[in-house]
C-alpha cells in the first residue's frame, strides 16, 4: 500500500517479512506481534467481536497481515486474513485497493474479499485466508510440471485484473500467493495497482488523477529529488570515470535520454536549449537544469519493465507482463531474486545484460527513450543461460565469452546518474545472493524426475516474450494462455 496517492516508493522483497510467517500458538508468540494484535484490538475494536487474532503473518512498509479466525454463527471456524493498512495510507489509495478486490476478486486466482472494517484512520481488509509457500523454500524443489501450473495459474489473475483494466505494478512472488499442496493461487495486494485508460474501477481513475496532480506540482518544484541528490548535485558536467565504483568485475555504462521526438513534445524540457552531452557521458548543464520527468515508476526495481526504468509516460498492463517473465526466469533458472537493483540504473543494465544492451536500446527508441551504453553488451540465449544457473547436467553448456567489461553506468531522462553495475560471470546469478539449485547442482536422476531435462523449446519462447523489451508487443495474459506451453492444459 502507498502511503499516498501519488508517492511511489521502491519496494524490495522482503523474504523475511512478507510472505508466511511461523505459525505459532498463542503462548509462543514474540512479544512484539503480541503487542502489536493489541494494538489492533484497540484501534478497531468491533474486530475483537468477530475474530480472533492469531498471529502476523505478514509485514510490509505499508500494511500489516494477521491470520485470524472467525467464529461465525453458522459453519465451521474460518481462517481470514486480516490486512491493517498504516493510518497514514491515502484515502483515495485505500479505496482502491479495496474496490480492486471487490470488482476483480473471488475469482480466476484473483483474491477476492470479505468485509472490511474501518474505525477512524484505522482500515482493517478482512481476506479468506490461503495459507502457502515461501517462494525461496520451495524453488528447489519444484518440478517442471508445477512450474508449468504456477505460470498458468498466474496468467489467468493476470488476464482477470487486465480485463477489468487493472495493472497491479507490483507482480511478484510474494504478491502470488501459492499453496503447494491444494494446488491454489491467489494474486494479492492492489495497494499499487493503476488503471488502463479505460479501467472499470472508478476509484482507480481518481488515484490516476491524484498521482497527476502531485506530478504537476513535482514539475514545479527543482529538479533534484530527495533519493537523487546525492547523484546529480554537482553543478558542473561530470567526468563519467570520476563517478566509477570499482566492482569486482563489470560495470557497464548506460544512459537514458528523452529522444529528440519525444523531448519536442515533454512540456518539461526547455525546448529552447540545446543538449550538448548527447551521446557523450558527460551531463551538461543544460539537461542539468531541466524539469524532472515524472512518470509511474511504483513497485518493486528487480521487477520492473525497461519501459518503468527509464520512466515511460505511458504504461499498460504490459509491465505486468514482464513482472511476471522475471518470475518465470526465476523459475526456470532456480534463482531467486533474479535481479536485485538498489536503483533503476542498475535494474536496467541488468536487463541488458540477458537481453543485449543494442536490443534494449532499440526497444527504448519505440518508446520515445535513447539509452546509451558504454559497450555492446550481447544478448544471451535464455535456455543456456537458465540452464547453467540451474546446473542442470545434461547440458553441455559452452563456455560463453566472459563480457566483464570496466565502464560506468549511467542514466539520464533529464539528469545524468552515473552508478555501478556488480556483474559476476555470464552464467551466474545477476543478484550475489540469490539462492537456488545451481549451489547443489542436481544429478541426473533428480533432474529427470522433476522434469528438467527435458525443458521444452516452448518454455524458452514464452519466457522471450514476456521478457519483450517492447511493450507493445510484449506478449499479453490472454495469449499467453494459448501459447503452446500450455496446450495440455485446459482454461
Ligand atoms: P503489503 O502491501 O504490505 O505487501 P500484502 O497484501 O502483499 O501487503 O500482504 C503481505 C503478506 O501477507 C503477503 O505476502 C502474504 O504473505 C500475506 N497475505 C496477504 N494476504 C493474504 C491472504 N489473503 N491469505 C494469506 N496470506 C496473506
Ligand atoms: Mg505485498
Amino acid at each position: 500500500m502507498e502511503a499516498s496517492a501519488g508517492a511511489q516508493p521502491d519496494r524490495q522483497d522482503q523474504p523475511h517479512q512478507d510472505g508466511p510467517f511461523r505459525r505459532c500458538s498463542q503462548s509462543h508468540r514474540p512479544p512484539g506481534v503480541e503487542k502489536d494484535i493489541e494494538k489492533l484490538y484497540e484501534a478497531v475494536p468491533q474486530l475483537g467481536n468477530v475474530f480472533k487474532i492469531e498471529d502476523k503473518i505478514g509485514e510490509g512498509t505499508f500494511s500489516s497481515v494477521y491470520l485470524a479466525t472467525a467464529q461465525l454463527k453458522m459453519g465451521p471456524e474460518e481462517k481470514i486474513a486480516l490486512k491493517h493498512l498504516i493510518p497514514t495510507s491515502h484515502p483515495i489509495r485505500i479505496a482502491a485497493e479495496l474496490q480492486c478486490l471487490t470488482v476483480a476478486g473471488g475469482q480466476d486466482n484473483v483474491m477476492g474479499v470479505k468485509y472490511c472494517f474501518r474505525k477512524n484512520d484505522h482500515v482493517v481488509i478482512a481476506m479468506p485466508y490461503l495459507e502457502h509457500e515461501s517462494f525461496l523454500e520451495i524453488l528447489n524443489s519444484l518440478s517442471f510440471q508445477e512450474v508449468r501450473e504456477y505460470m498458468f495459474n498466474l496468467f489467468k489473475a493476470l488476464r482477470r485484473i487486465h480485463q477489468f483494466g487493472i495493472v497491479h505494478r507490483d507482480v511478484k512472488p510474494s504478491n502470488f500467493l501459492y499453496n503447494r499442496r491444494l494446488k491454489k493461487y491467489a494474486l494479492v495486494d492492489f495497494g499499487l495497482a493503476q488503471g488502463t485508460r479505460d479501467t472499470k474501477v472508478d476509484l482507480l481513475k481518481l488515484v490516476q488523477s491524484e498521482a497527476q496532480q502531485e506530478s504537476c506540482s513535482q514539475n514545479k518544484a527543482p529538479i533534484v529529488k530527495a533519493n537523487k541528490v546525492s547523484l546529480i548535485k554537482q553543478p558542473k558536467p561530470m567526468d563519467v570515470t570520476s563517478r566509477k565504483l570499482t566492482t569486482k568485475k563489470k560495470v557497464v555504462s548506460t544512459k537514458t535520454v528523452t529522444s529528440n521526438l519525444a523531448r519536442k513534445t515533454a512540456s518539461t524540457c526547455p525546448a529552447n536549449l540545446t543538449c550538448d552531452c548527447y551521446a557523450t557521458d558527460q551531463v551538461c548543464s543544460v539537461c542539468l537544469s531541466r524539469r524532472q520527468q515524472v512518470a509511474p515508476r511504483a513497485g518493486t526495481p528487480g521487477f520492473r519493465a525497461p519501459e518503468v526504468l527509464t520512466k515511460c509516460p505511458n504504461q499498460t498492463t504490459a509491465i505486468d507482463m514482464w513482472s511476471a517473465g522475471v518470475i518465470f526466469l526465476s523459475l526456470l533458472s532456480g534463482r531467486y531474486p533474479f535481479y536485485k537493483a538498489s536503483d533503476d540504473l542498475t535494474a536496467l543494465a541488468q536487463i541488458m545484460a540477458v537481453r543485449g544492451s543494442r536490443e534494449t536500446i532499440q526497444a527504448a527508441e519505440t518508446f520515445g527513450k535513447s539509452v546509451l551504453c558504454s559497450k555492446e553488451i550481447p544478448a544471451q540465449n535464455l535456455r543456456t543461460l537458465c540452464e547453467r544457473l540451474r546446473g542442470t547436467p545434461s547440458l553441455d553448456v559452452e563456455k560463453q565469452d566472459d563480457h566483464a567489461h570496466e565502464s560506468t553506468l549511467s542514466l539520464r531522462t533529464d539528469q545524468k546518474l552515473k552508478l555501478p553495475l556488480h556483474m559476476e560471470h555470464p552464467g551466474s546469478s545477476l543478484h550475489e545472493d540469490s539462492r537456488g539449485v545451481s549451489e547443489t547442482p542436481m544429478n541426473e536422476h533428480q533432474a529427470s524426475l522433476k522434469g528438467w531435462d527435458r525443458v521444452p523449446d516452448e518454455a524458452y519462447d514464452l519466457l522471450d516474450k514476456l521478457l519483450d523489451l517492447n511493450p507493445a508487443t510484449r506478449i499479453t495474459a490472454q495469449e499467453a494462455l494459448v501459447h503452446p506451453f500450455f496446450k495440455e492444459m485446459s482454461l
